[in-house]
């Protein structure tokens, strides 16, 4: 026998809502909840260590006042990168692109700096010139001079802010790890690679490479890095201040570098790209950086966890919990990505899950109501419509029929001699009988104003809304011939074959008429029906 499509449906409706759930991750429509998701986390997340041993060398307002308008001469730098000699790392996040043109002196002093300090870290970006893909890094001399080179090309997501970077880029194949990484590896004596040569400039169009993808371990609460003005720490502060630290030199001044969207910089004027290497840094040191979930993995987590939740749930759960459940499963699943991005390091991203349970919520809730439905109105055995429903619409329809001063009719139909045909074919067959007379009056009466409806036992009741009794007792004398006509045998009935008697009332209720008045005189005419012989239509005796 073959299912019907609602069964087929239902039973396939996990793998349904996992599919939905696999097209969502795919569209990748819901990744700005994710991203909302993910920087509340971010920012619910406190730094562990506040004071800490970076410094962030800032090119601040302050020293732009003081030093004058950017760029400064390079022996400032060379002052500088003196005074930090026993800093256990430099990184110079500021762009040495250009030889110094009027002061060429000035840049052999900054090599010479350089390569006595013997641990700075330059950085490294692509760019597009004259439709090509560039590394832009500092002048040969600098570069050379530097412990590491490492680039600083953060990842926008598609709503524009910083929240990944790769740890592995450059130009052509993976020459670089990102600029916090090497200054990390300088400071702690990691393996790194030396500066690696440039790339010719007659090379053929060469491709940005990136790898190892990572989160930028942003955290909300005071930053893990102190600010220090350059020009404080040109003139200020002792060489000891330094000792032992990692000292990132960068640009803090709006209008001057680099500012970015970040999640901990949502609303303000965003984040200076020293301070996002300077998490980076800590991040990196302390063995925090949460890794993201690969695209694939994470379409293919999403659409299990629903199938399996859905399963379980759809199973375990009563009619009246289903939508509480289905959302704390999805607040449930939202919270288990927001532990193990907090305490597993990996972000997986969840809200796919979360809606998509919601909605299979939603539908089996909507389904289930719908099956109560179904099971409270209609009857087992013949899926008719049953008496109890049967007299709530007979009810309404009697007073919108009164009141719009339409008339309206009730067959009452019951089999003749049934009590015979169970005593002689068997119960059983007395069932099919019933159901082939449902079938035959749902046929018949197909009408949206028409309601067949089981009684009770072998009788049968049919609404027919806006017909007058001439035109009631057509439809059932046309019925009571079709039936006849079926011939369905019947050995201790008149002719042999099975038959009913009909009663018909109609009328434009009036005032005093209800359903129980309407019925009496249709089950009067039914008597009359069967006292006459049986197998015949009667009309309701009294003038209606
Ligand atoms: P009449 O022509 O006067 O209506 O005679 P009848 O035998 O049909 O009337 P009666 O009320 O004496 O018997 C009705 C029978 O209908 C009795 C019962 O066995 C049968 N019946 C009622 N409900 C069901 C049912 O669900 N299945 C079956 N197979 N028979 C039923
Ligand atoms: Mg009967
Ligand atoms: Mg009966």
């Amino acid at each position: 026998m073959r299912a019907p499509l609602p069964a087929l449906l239902g039973k396939s409706l996990p793998l349904l809502f996992a599919l939905l759930g696999l097209l969502l991750a795919g569209s990748q429509a819901l990744d700005r909840l994710d991203y909302w998701l993910y920087d509340t986390a971010i920012r619910a997340k406190q730094s562990r260590e506040h004071a800490s041993d970076i410094i962030i060398v800032a090119v601040d307002e302050k020293s732009l006042g003081q030093l004058g308008r950017w760029p400064w001469p390079r022996e400032l730098h060379a002052q500088l990168l003196d005074k930090l000699q026993m800093a256990k790392a430099v990184g110079m996040d500021i762009v040495l692109a250009e030889p110094s043109l009027s002061q060429p002196e000035a840049d052999d002093a900054l090599t010479d700096a350089i390569r006595r300090n013997g641990r700075v870290v330059g950085p490294v970006f692509p760019e597009l010139q004259d439709g090509r893909l560039v590394e832009t890094r500092p002048i040969p001399p600098f570069a050379r001079a530097m412990r590491a080179l490492g680039h600083t090309d953060y990842e926008l997501d598609s709503d524009g802010v910083i929240r990944r970077v790769y740890l592995q880029a450059g130009l052509g194949s993976l020459r670089y790890d990102s600029f916090a990484k090497a200054v990390e590896a300088v400071a702690n004596h990691k393996p790194l690679h030396a500066p690696p040569p440039l790339v010719p400039p007659n090379a053929a169009h060469l491709l940005w490479q990136r790898d190892q993808i990572a989160m930028v371990p942003f955290a909300g609460g005071p930053r893990p890095y102190q600010v220090m003005s350059y020009i404080d720490a040109l003139n200020l502060a002792p060489p000891q201040a330094f000792a032992g630290k990692i000292v990132l030199i960068g640009a803090t001044a709006t209008g001057l570098g680099d500012a970015h969207s970040t999640p901990i910089s949502a609303n303000d004027r965003g984040l200076p790209g020293v301070e996002i290497n300077a998490f980076m840094v800590h991040g990196i040191a302390h063995e925090r950086l949460v890794r993201p979930l690969p695209f694939a993995w994470k379409i293919a987590i999403n659409g299990l966890l629903i199938l399996l939740l859905d399963l379980m749930l759809s199973r375990l759960c009563s009619a009246r919990n289903l939508l509480p459940v289905y959302a704390l499963a999805g607040a449930g699943a939202l919270l288990a990505s927001g532990v193990a991005m907090l305490w597993g390091q990996l972000w997986v991203g969840s809200s796919v899950t979360a809606v998509t349970l919601l909605l299979a919520g939603c539908v089996r809730y909507v389904g289930g109501q719908s099956r109560l439905f179904t099971l409270a109105t209609t009857d087992g055995l013949t899926g008719l419509t049953n008496r109890r429903y049967f007299d709530e619409v007979f009810s309404a329809a009697l007073q919108a029929h009164r009141e719009h001063n339409r008339p309206l009719a009730l067959l009452i139909l019951d089999l003749d001699n049934f009590k015979g045909y169970n005593d002689h074919y068997g119960h059983f067959a007395g069932d099919l009988i019933l159901k082939r007379l449902a079938k035959e009056l749902q046929a018949s009466f197909p009408d949206k104003e028409h309601l067949p409806a089981r009684l009770g036992g072998e009788e049968f009741g049919v609404l027919l809304q806006g017909q007058d009794l001439p035109c009631a007792i057509a439809q059932a004398e046309a019925f009571r011939r079709k039936l006849a006509a079926l011939e369905l045998p019947h050995q201790g009935n008149a002719h042999k074959i099975v038959t009913c008697s009909i009663g018909v009332a109609a009328r434009v209720p009036e005032i005093s008429d209800g359903t129980r008045t309407l019925f009496e005189d249709a089950d009067h005419a039914l008597y009359i029906a069967k006292r006459s012989g049986r197998n015949q239509v009667s009309p309701s005796p009294q003038p209606l």
